[in-house]
């Protein structure tokens, strides 16, 4: 730590996002990334858009929020475009948590807790129930409305992979439409639900999504939040005040490439699912034990081996997977569901593994 860091900083634990090794080729089965390369038109789009590179990108980003807006099938003024979803997270918290504080669950994206302690944000965190479950009723409002703290759920959640569903989500809603409810879709793509019709009847909504893992383009940095104008207006209040051009135009062109091929992202999110839900089942049928997952990971323990230990093993075998330190989850590990032949040879060295 340097001598001119602020004091508030000096006992800061700021968030380790999972390895991006270079010392050798791994199986990279850690980060949630797809397997598949974006679609073809990104490459052609990223070429056409070096030419432009000599002026700043458009700061309202209208054509894409368009194009986005027309996906959702809402008005492009309740959308708003960041720098992955990870950036339209901090607008939130510094726009809608600061004096509220906020509520989430004990196990869930350690991102959430970090920009709390960031901005000095009041949290608490919710156990989940037996089987990592969401009760609706443990995000009961305890103050009289618009007191009570903001709520921000992964859903599906990770790293459990576990959606609560349409029906607890909108019990949180309804328990207090003037508190803030963050619905985190990173992986919404892969459960086939998503929280944005609601936004018709809960003003208290704001979905926030990526590009980074149902539209291979986690190095493009593309996120966006779908809520009502009002909290768009509020939100880009944050965006403008912090950096107006926060999208580069090249990943403005890959977001609107992809967006152009829907056969190509479907097909993408089919085989990952198909793949997840095949991994899943043989996992299980050699005794481990793993929660339903929505998302394209599953989180997995083996009864017989610590977290810690299975992680280690499969690393040494050109493996890497994502496990956690936290109390409750650590003999689970976390598995991004990669190409077929990926989880095929993974699938054999568990086997050899839990076997011995
Ligand atoms: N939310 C959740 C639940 C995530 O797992 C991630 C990925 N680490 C993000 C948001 C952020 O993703 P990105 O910034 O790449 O959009």
């Amino acid at each position: 730590m340097g001598k001119f860091l602020a004091d508030r900083f000096r006992y800061f634990e700021a968030y380790a996002p999972g390895e991006q090794p270079r010392d050798r080729k791994y199986v990279k089965l850690n980060t949630n990334e797809s397997p598949f390369p974006p679609a073809s038109g990104v490459a052609r789009a990223l070429a056409e858009c070096a030419e432009t590179l000599n002026l700043y990108p458009d700061p309202t980003y209208a054509a894409l929020r368009g194009k986005l807006a027309a996906l959702h099938g809402v008005t492009p003024d309740m959308v708003t475009v960041g720098c992955g979803s990870d950036e339209i997270l901090d607008f939130i918290f510094r726009a809608f948590l600061s004096d509220r504080g906020a509520v989430f669950p004990d196990v869930t994206y350690g991102f959430y807790k970090v920009l709390a302690e960031l901005y000095g944000i009041a949290y608490r965190e919710i156990p989940l129930r037996d089987g990592f479950a969401v009760a609706p009723s443990d995000y009961a409002p305890t103050a009289p409305s618009g007191g009570n703290p903001a709520v921000v759920l992964a859903e599906p959640n990770a790293p459990t992979g576990i959606a609560a569903g349409e029906k607890a989500i909108t019990e949180i809603l309804e328990a207090d439409p003037l508190r803030p409810v963050v619905i985190d879709e990173a992986y919404a793509d892969f459960s086939g639900v998503s929280a944005v019709p609601l936004l018709g009847k809960h003003k208290n909504l704001i979905v926030v999504r990526t590009f980074s893992k149902s539209r291979s383009l986690a190095g493009g940095r593309v996120g966006y939040c779908v809520a009502s104008p009002e909290i768009i207006r509020d939100i880009d209040l944050i965006r403008f005040s912090t950096n107006p051009y926060n999208l580069s135009r090249a990943a403005v062109a890959a977001a609107e490439a992809s967006l152009d091929d829907d056969g190509y992202f479907k097909e993408c999110v089919e085989t990952v699912v198909r793949t997840r839900d095949r991994f899943a089942a043989d996992l299980r049928a050699i005794g481990f034990d793993l929660s339903d997952s929505s998302a394209n990971f599953v989180f997995a323990r083996c009864p017989e081996i610590s977290g810690k230990r299975l992680a280690a093993v499969l690393r040494e075998r050109g493996f890497l997977v994502r496990r956690f330190d936290g109390e409750r989850i650590k003999d689970h590990l976390r598995i991004t569901v990669g190409s077929r032949s990926d989880m095929a040879a993974l699938f054999s060295e568990l086997k050899n593994i839990a076997e011995k």
